[in-house]
């Protein structure tokens, strides 16, 4: 059995992008009311009270755009500095992030990824939506920020769409080459808005890989990071490029996680919900920690069985309708 010691911790549903993959229209009518999300106090009372005495080390802050939630420095702050914290990093998708870059890093956060699509200021709107004319650049300026800051390593994620990213695969690829950037690749998943996309399917990883190899070669790479990212080189760069690939491989039998929403449900499995716990109404409603970290036990205990898998066979049941914004990506 996986030792599960992760935790995704979704700060806040909302977005000040429209990802056409992620958020789809309208998503903001549906956006977790303030007085729903978990406040800082409960947050943290989580991890010190539940999560860390069950055997959780390495948390990782998302969202919706983890930046807009307030006193997200003092959140890293508080998070980076439990003695138990083994690691802590941040997915973002860039844009509010060069300001307060150097916080985050002085309060603790050492890695961090950021979402980039694509090179191609018109291309990266598209993917972004409506809401986002001429936010490549600020995005691109962050990115140069966080890598000038420090952060180790710095990881840009990929979502590949085909017919309108694809053709950038090897540009996005030659990143690595001179600098020490860690580009990956994530095959596109139909969750929560596969109507955007059903005509068009999916890129293997298999098939990125081809493409980036007839180019330059590829080297499988040692470095493994926490995750089900698999690891490469091309020959001579000095970063490397990950290839996550949710829809062509399994991975659930190497699993080593679980999410927490942003109204404090804390779930299982991306796609799967079975035995889901809601923290908040039970902090709310006075539940001691100690009964909250048996039922984190209980989950932990029957997580093996809860899995995509589980999902395909057809098991509907508590399976998820939200979308990866929603859910905490
Ligand atoms: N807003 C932040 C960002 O974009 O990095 C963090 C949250 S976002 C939900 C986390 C990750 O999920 C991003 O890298 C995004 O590209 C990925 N993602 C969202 N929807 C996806 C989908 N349908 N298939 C694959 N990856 C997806
Ligand atoms: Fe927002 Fe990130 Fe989803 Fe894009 S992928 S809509 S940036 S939460």
């Amino acid at each position: 059995m996986n030792h599960v010691d992760y935790l995704r911790i979704s700060l806040i549903d909302r977005c000040n992008f429209r990802c056409q993959y992620c958020m789809p229209e309208g998503a903001e009518l549906d956006y977790i009311l303030k007085q729903q999300l978990l406040t800082d106090k409960e947050l943290l009372t989580l991890i010190k009270e539940v999560f860390i005495p069950v055997g959780f080390t390495r948390f990782r802050l998302t969202g919706g755009e983890p930046l807009l939630r307030p006193h997200v420095v003092h959140l890293v702050e508080e998070i980076a500095s439990l003695p138990q914290t083994q690691d802590l990093s941040m997915t973002t998708n860039g844009f509010l992030l060069a300001p307060i870059a150097q916080s985050l890093y002085d309060a603790g956060l050492r890695r961090i990824n950021i979402s980039l699509d694509s090179l191609e200021p018109d291309t990266f709107d598209q993917i972004i939506g409506n809401h986002g004319r001429g936010r490549w650049q600020q995005v691109w300026d962050s990115i140069q920020v966080a890598y000038n800051v420090g952060f180790d390593p710095l990881k840009l994620n990929v979502v590949v769409i085909p017919g309108v990213n694809d053709h950038e695969i090897t540009n996005l690829a030659a990143l690595t080459i001179d600098k020490q950037w860690h580009v990956r690749f994530i095959e596109f998943m139909p969750i929560g808005n596969a109507h955007l996309f059903s005509d068009r399917g999916w890129i293997p990883s298999q098939e990125i890989r081809q493409l980036i190899r007839e180019r330059w070669g590829l080297t499988e790479s040692q470095v493994r990071g926490n995750g089900p990212a698999d690891v490469f080189k091309i020959p001579g760069a000095k970063g490397t490029l990950g290839f996550i690939s949710q829809m062509s491989e399994c991975f659930c039998d190497r699993c080593n996680r679980m999410r927490l929403s942003a109204d404090g449900w804390l779930r299982p499995c991306l796609l799967n919900e079975t035995g889901q716990i809601d923290f908040k109404t039970a902090l709310r409603c006075g539940v001691s920690t100690a009964s909250l970290q048996e039922q984190v036990r209980r989950l932990l205990a029957i997580k093996p069985e809860i899995n995509f898998k589980q999902r395909d066979k057809g098991n509907t049941e508590g399976v998820y309708t939200r979308t990866m914004s929603q859910i905490g990506g």
